[in-house]
C-alpha cells in the first residue's frame, strides 16, 4: 500500500508558482535530520475560484521535485473532494481528502444505527486507554448519540473511498478523511466511536482530520485554550492508538490538521505530544504561501508594491462577498481595516508589516492580514498581469515562501529551537 510517510506538511499554492521555494523548506529541513515530506494540496473550491485543473498541481510539483533533485516521497492532495467533485482529481492525485462534513448530523438508516452499537459493545462502559489519564466512560446512550450524528457521514465515506480505488486501484492511493469543516469540535470519545464507525467501511485510512477545540482562524494564530487543545489532541492520539490496535486500522494512522499554517500558538504542545504516542502528522498549509506572494510583491517595491496594494484595495471594496465563503474561519474586525487610500501611501516597509505573521512587529495588522488570505480570487482574476509579476518578483517571493515555511512552521513545529 502507498503509505504517506510519519512527518508530511500540506503545501497549498494557489497560482502554481512557489513548488521550488516550498520544496526547500523541506530540503532545509532534511540537513537539519527532520524526516519530513511535502504533499501539495489545492482544494476543489480553490480550483473553482482560481480557474485552474488539478493537473498543474501534480505538473508543478513534478518539475520542482525533478529540479531540486527531491528524492524522498512527495504527493499531491485532492483536498476536500466528495463523489460529485472528485472526477478530474482522480488520474493527477495520490492522496484524496474525503471530506464528508456536509453529512454529519444527517441521519442514517434506524436499523443500520442499531446494527452499529450491537456490533459495538466494547465501546459501551469504562474503556482504560493508554495515554488517557481518567478512563472513558461512554453510555450506550452516548455511543447512539454519537453514530447517530456521524454514522451518515462515515457510510459516505466509504462510498467515496470505494469509488476511488474502483477507479485508482486499492493501495495505490493515500486516504484521509475529514470532519473539520463542521461547526462543532469532535471530542476524543467522539473520534473514537467516528474510527470505530470508519473502521467498519473497511477505509485503509492514514490521515483523520477532526476538528479540534478553539478557532483556526485563517492566517493568524490558534484561538483558543492552548492548555485544553493540548489535552484533547494529546487523547486523540492516545484514540488513535487504541483504534490501529482495537480495529486494525493501518499503523501509521496519524491526525491531520487542517488550516493548520500560522498557528505559532500550538506547535510546540504538538511538538511535544507526538513522541509519547510515537504519532506522525500531517498539517495543511495551505494559504500561507499565499500571503508570502504578496509580502514578496510588496518587498520588491516599484510595480511589485503598486499590485499588491491594488489587490488590498479590491479586497476591501469587495471584503463581503469576499469573506462570506469563510465565516467560520475568518475574524476580522471590519471597522479597524486599514482604508486603501492609506494604505496606498504605505512603504514596502509598512505593507509587508502589516501582512507578515509577526505578532511582535507593531506593524502587524491581523485583520487586514486575515483579508488578504481570502483575497486570491482577486488575483486570479487579474490573469497574467498577476502572473507576470510574480515572475518578475520571483527572488524576493521566493525568499518569503522558503523562510516562512522552514522558520515558522516547519522548525517550530518538528525541529524545535
Ligand atoms: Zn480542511
Amino acid at each position: 500500500m502507498l503509505q504517506i510517510s510519519k512527518f508530511s506538511i500540506g503545501v497549498g499554492d494557489r497560482f502554481a508558482h512557489q513548488a521550488r521555494p516550498q520544496l526547500r523548506a523541506f530540503i532545509k529541513a532534511a540537513a537539519q535530520g527532520a524526516d519530513v515530506v511535502p504533499v501539495w494540496n489545492k482544494s476543489n473550491r480553490e480550483h473553482t475560484f482560481v480557474g485552474s485543473e488539478p493537473s498543474s498541481v501534480r505538473a508543478a510539483a513534478l518539475a520542482a521535485v525533478t529540479e531540486l533533485n527531491w528524492t524522498k516521497p512527495w504527493h499531491v492532495d485532492a483536498d476536500h473532494i466528495n463523489l460529485d467533485t472528485v472526477e478530474r482529481f482522480l488520474a493527477p492525485s495520490d492522496f484524496f481528502t474525503i471530506d464528508v462534513a456536509h453529512f454529519i448530523g444527517q441521519p442514517a438508516a434506524q436499523a443500520e444505527l442499531d446494527a452499529f452499537v450491537a456490533r459495538h459493545p466494547e465501546l459501551i462502559g469504562t474503556i482504560a486507554i493508554p495515554g488517557i489519564d481518567e478512563p472513558l466512560t461512554i453510555t450506550r446512550e452516548a455511543v447512539t448519540k454519537t453514530a447517530g450524528v456521524y454514522l451518515a457521514a462515515a457510510q459516505a465515506a466509504g462510498r467515496i473511498y470505494r469509488h476511488i480505488a474502483s477507479r485508482k486501484g486499492e493501495g495505490n492511493f493515500i486516504t484521509e478523511v475529514s470532519i473539520d469543516e463542521t461547526d462543532d469540535p469532535q471530542t476524543p470519545p467522539e473520534l473514537l466511536v467516528i474510527l470505530a464507525a470508519l473502521a467498519d467501511e473497511k477505509i485503509p485510512l492514514q490521515t483523520i482530520a477532526p476538528k479540534f477545540t478553539g478557532r483556526f482562524n485563517k492566517g493568524v494564530d490558534y484561538v483558543g485554550d492552548v492548555a485544553q487543545f493540548t489535552r484533547e489532541f494529546e487523547s486523540d492520539l492516545a484514540v488513535i492508538s487504541h483504534t490501529i490496535r482495537e480495529y486494525g486500522l493501518p499503523a501509521n494512522l496519524k491526525l491531520s490538521v487542517h488550516s493548520g499554517s500560522d498557528k505559532f500558538s500550538i506547535y510546540e504542545p504538538i511538538r511535544l505530544a507526538l513522541p509519547k504516542f510515537n504519532a506522525g502528522l500531517h498539517l495543511k498549509t495551505a494559504g500561507t504561501t499565499w500571503l508570502e506572494e504578496l509580502i514578496g510583491l510588496a518587498e520588491a517595491g516599484g510595480p511589485g508594491l503598486a499590485l499588491a496594494k491594488e489587490i488590498y484595495a479590491e479586497a476591501f471594496s469587495h471584503s463581503e462577498d469576499l469573506c462570506k465563503p469563510y465565516a467560520s474561519v475568518i475574524d476580522i474586525d471590519y471597522a479597524k481595516l486599514p482604508e486603501p487610500a492609506a494604505v496606498a501611501g504605505w512603504t514596502s516597509e509598512q505593507f509587508t508589516g502589516a501582512m507578515r505573521h509577526d505578532a511582535k512587529n507593531p506593524l502587524y495588522d491581523r485583520g487586514a492580514r486575515q483579508l488578504l488570505h481570502v483575497a486570491f480570487k482577486i488575483a486570479a482574476k487579474m490573469g497574467d498581469r498577476y502572473l507576470n509579476m510574480l515572475d518578475e518578483c520571483e527572488e524576493s517571493i521566493s525568499r518569503n515562501v522558503t523562510l516562512n515555511l522552514y522558520e515558522r512552521h516547519i522548525r517550530p513545529l518538528l525541529i524545535g529551537k
